[in-house]
């Protein structure tokens, strides 16, 4: 970075880079030796400040814990074929939290303290970053509520925070997916799509119950018929049918507007294929498989990129995909989404943003 950071840094004394094998880290487990920390108090955000990673002690009437104001990111960054530092389109995630933050009645977040202090964090641990093929930094912003009172109200204090993990290649081996059709995500009017920390939560036991029938996944579905597909587990989703490409749209505010998801529209459409977001049901679906017209499903994420599915269980149907024989859309998109991201090829629509 060439300007001249106003971010107070306490470095670390004892970086635990050296003792860390950055070649077979565990995806989110291992964290850099800085944290990005700034405090909302008083109406107004205070100076942020670089800190060695470290636990927090608080208060246990923490609002944060009992009443869930708290949302996040997921981001990453790479190092690209010319050993440039580079994260891909922070600022669309930038957005999408303070949109969250609108909708859990929490305070934006300036961009001087979400993107400077995450390129200045990242740049002072950007030997973290791993040097090879298919790892990355993945970059975690969050925010919590950290007012010290049970009651049930927006609170008036709020801790936003960046951590770092070095990852691994995310291999997503193919998913075998049940739909669900008992519980729900998401329904219009409610909180589907904000990144805040209470959806995951609600996800976990629909999850686990799917996988104790043999699924690793779920499709969710709509609060109404569940029929209208939304997405795959915490992932979106896309259909690749013969002579199109579905992906569920956004209007109804049931779907995370996923930045992978973004990019893959538009990636799609540069292989010349025929996309459409919008409402897709579960009975259209199997009508095209059961006339040789449905190829390839596939889930989108920053996490693992893309996710094949093998399987999509709803009721007696099972949809089967043979990936051997057909995953060329997923492979090549997976391929040219990488290709950008590393520089490979040039990166004509601003999605690349240097430290
Ligand atoms: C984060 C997330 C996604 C994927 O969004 P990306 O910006 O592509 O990482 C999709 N669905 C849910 C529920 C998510 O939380």
């Amino acid at each position: 970075m060439s300007e001249v950071s106003t971010i107070k840094i306490t470095k670390t004394t004892k970086s635990r880079l050296s003792e860390t094998d950055l070649k077979n880290v565990p995806f989110g487990k291992i964290f850099t030796d800085h944290m990005l920390v700034a405090d909302f108090v008083n109406g107004a955000w205070q100076e942020p400040e670089i800190l060695p990673y470290q636990p927090l002690s608080f208060d246990p009437s923490l609002s944060a814990i009992h009443y869930g104001q708290s949302i996040f990111e997921g981001i990453k960054a790479y190092h690209n074929v010319r050993n440039e530092t580079v994260i891909f389109r922070p600022y669309d995630n930038f957005a999408r939290f303070n949109q969250s933050a609108v909708r859990m009645q929490m305070p934006e977040v300036p961009e001087e303290i979400f993107i400077e202090g995450m390129k200045e964090l990242i740049n002072l641990d950007k030997a973290w970053i791993p040097g090879y093929d298919n790892h990355a930094l993945y970059i975690r912003p969050f925010m919590f509520s950290t007012d010290t009172f049970i009651g049930v109200r927006p609170s008036s204090t709020y801790k936003f925070m960046i951590i770092l993990a070095p990852t691994g290649p995310y291999y997503s081996k193919p998913v075998r997916i049940a739909v669900e059709e008992k519980y729900t995500r998401a329904a219009p009017g409610g909180v589907g799509q904000a990144k805040n920390a209470g959806n995951y939560g609600a996800s976990l036991k629909p999850t686990s119950d799917a996988q104790a029938q043999g699924y690793d996944q779920i499709l969710w579905t709509d609060a109404f018929e569940h029929k209208w597909l939304q997405e795959v587990g915490t992932m979106n989703v896309f259909f690749v049918l013969k002579d199109k490409v579905l992906t569920p749209s956004l209007e109804e505010g049931t779907i995370l507007d996923g930045v992978t998801r973004r990019s893959a529209v538009v990636v799609l459409r540069e292989m010349g294929l025929n996309v459409e977001e919008r409402k897709v049901s579960i009975d259209e679906l199997i009508d095209e498989y059961k006339k040789g017209n449905f190829l390839e499903a596939f889930g989108t994420g920053t996490a693992a990129t893309i996710s094949p599915i093998k399987e999509l269980a709803y009721k007696d149907e099972h949809l089967v995909f043979d990936l051997e024989k057909s995953s060329q859309t997923s492979i090549e998109l997976g391929k040219r989404l990488s290709d950008i991201r590393l520089g490979i090829v040039e990166d004509v629509h601003g999605w690349i943003e240097k430290i």
